[in-house]
């Protein structure tokens, strides 16, 4: 493996080449004061070939803090729109964000280096072009957790933080991170050019999305329709796989939305603590539009506005049929990630009922999501085991009693082994995720200046199924201060 310094990236700026219509070039806005490296993560360096050591050099915050520019790249802020809360907003654009550029490493993987935080665009309407420490780091955070949890995300380079002042609900300091995917392209991309009725842009841009993500169908003729049917794929197994891990991104508007299928842009994303299917992680979400359990269907509204956005392309039946894939494709990943959630490897047909019964009985007794389905993993089969460490997890005693002798019947009708079934169940129900109290006393420590929580909680998050001894306290349940943090959009 050949470790490049920064000034040995290779770029090839595909989107920079596209028509000028996509994107207004411009340079980021460097902080006033001087930047530093708030959090770093070599794992990513590893994706652009970039040597980690890199980091301790003066040009690495000074680049990524938005005051130097490397030759070969060529900033740009991307324009798209979008659905915000289920209202068309004709002109979005990356308002605080800027494409540097695309790195392509030794396997010839492309990588957007995508600097947010980088000062204002032409679209940043009334805001500041910038965002704070705290947002840095919750989406630093997140993109590793994510990755950990084998989730499809973008994924973070690092933050580079900074004096200047920024402000929100109250004064908090500004930071830049940088953000790394194989594309920016969102849903809102597609539908600027679609309202704007630029139609000969529309089959630009969905070539170049196929020609550099979707290889295998540029030759097709019914190249567009499958382009939609595999992103109408992805969006439903994702999201199937949020629900499973009980993570809410918070602010699903189609200008989030990836044509990769990636998690994208963080936000007021959470963790279900204690598990409610109405939860609502992004306080500014007062009709829980973006609540934990219309995601599925959100999911489905999006793929919607897509299909809407690309009716010059494909014709109206063939973008209806891929739609109504999406609930059997979303259905068959949710349904299988929660059968092994539960251990179970067969198929059976009362297997709905019986996870959902297991979440119904989460529900009333305000059980932790995660902490009930790692001690599940734990579950004994053996007549006469009352499994008291999970029974004492709920309220209701004697309802947890009825469901798990329907489970043990369950276990045994496929003979499941419980010592081998533990170890299956511990490859899928993660023992570390990234609660919100977690990442707030990180960046608490990050605002004091003292960044080693961030590199622990980022440690014990890149391998959320293993035992990490020592780190018991990460896989507690929160305490009752962090139960209910305020998480909202302005960030
Ligand atoms: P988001 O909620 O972060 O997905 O952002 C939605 C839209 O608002 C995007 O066009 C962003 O670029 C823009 N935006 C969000 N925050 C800011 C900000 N502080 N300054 C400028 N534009 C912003
Ligand atoms: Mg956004």
């Amino acid at each position: 493996m050949l470790w490049r310094s920064l000034e040995q990236l290779v770029f090839d700026n595909t989107y920079a080449r596209l028509p000028e219509a996509f994107y207004t070039k411009l340079a980021p806005t460097p902080f006033t004061s001087v930047p530093s490296v708030v959090a770093f993560n070599a794992e990513a360096a590893l994706l652009i070939d970039l040597d980690p050591q890199e980091v301790t050099r003066p040009e690495f915050a000074r680049l990524f803090g938005g005051s130097l520019l490397l030759s070969g790249m060529e900033p740009l802020a991307m324009l798209y729109s979008g659905h915000q809360f289920g209202v068309y907003v004709p002109q979005l654009g990356d308002g605080r964000a800027l494409l540097l550029g695309e790195v392509v490493n030794e396997r010839g993987e492309r990588w957007d280096l995508h600097l947010k935080g980088a000062g204002r665009t032409p679209f940043s309407r009334d805001g500041d072009g910038r965002s704070v420490l705290r947002s840095a780091i919750r989406e630093y955070l997140c993109c590793i957790a994510m990755q950990g949890l084998g989730i499809p995300t973008t994924q973070a380079l690092c933050v580079v933080g900074s004096d200047d002042p920024v402000y929100r609900e109250q004064v908090e300091t500004g930071a830049m991170l940088l953000r790394l995917a194989p594309s920016h392209v969102r849903f809102g991309t597609f539908e600027v050019l679609y309202y704007r009725r630029q139609h000969e842009h529309l089959k630009v841009l969905a070539d170049y999305v196929i020609g550099l993500h979707f290889p295998h169908l540029a030759k097709r003729a019914d190249k567009y329709e499958r382009l939609f049917g595999e992103v109408v794929e992805r969006t439903a197994t994702l999201i199937a796989q949020w629900q499973a891990v009980g993570w809410a991104h918070g602010v699903m508007n189609t200008d989030n939305m990836s044509i990769l299928g990636l998690t994208l842009d963080y936000g007021p994303f959470g963790f279900m603590d204690d598990y409610d299917p109405a939860f609502i992680c992004n306080h500014s979400d007062v009709n829980g539009r973006y609540a934990f359990n219309q995601q599925p269907m959100i999911g489905l509204w999006n793929v919607g506005c897509l299909a809407q956005a690309l009716t010059p392309l494909v014709a109206k039946e063939a973008l209806k049929a891929s739609l109504d894939h999406y609930h059997r494709l979303f259905q068959d990943e949710y349904l299988r990630l929660m059968r092994a959630k539960l251990g179970l490897v067969e198929e059976q047909t009362d297997d709905r009922s019986l996870i959902d019964d297991f979440l119904h009985l989460l529900h009333e007794s305000h059980v932790d999501y995660t902490i009930a389905f790692r001690t599940l993993g734990s579950f004994s089969s053996a007549d006469g085991d009352g499994n008291d460490i999970l029974r004492d997890l709920f309220i209701h005693r004697e309802r947890f009693d009825d469901w798990a002798v329907r489970y043990r019947d369950r276990l045994r009708s496929e003979c499941s082994r419980d010592d081998e079934r533990h170890r299956r169940m511990n490859r899928i129900n993660p023992k570390y995720v990234l609660r919100n109290y977690l990442a707030h006393l990180a960046i608490e420590k990050a605002q004091q200046k003292d960044c080693s929580e961030i590199d622990r909680l980022a440690a014990v998050s890149r391998l959320p199924y293993d035992d990490q001894p020592g780190m018991d306290a990460y896989a507690a349940p929160p305490p009752n201060w962090g139960k209910h943090l305020v998480v909202s959009c302005s960030s």
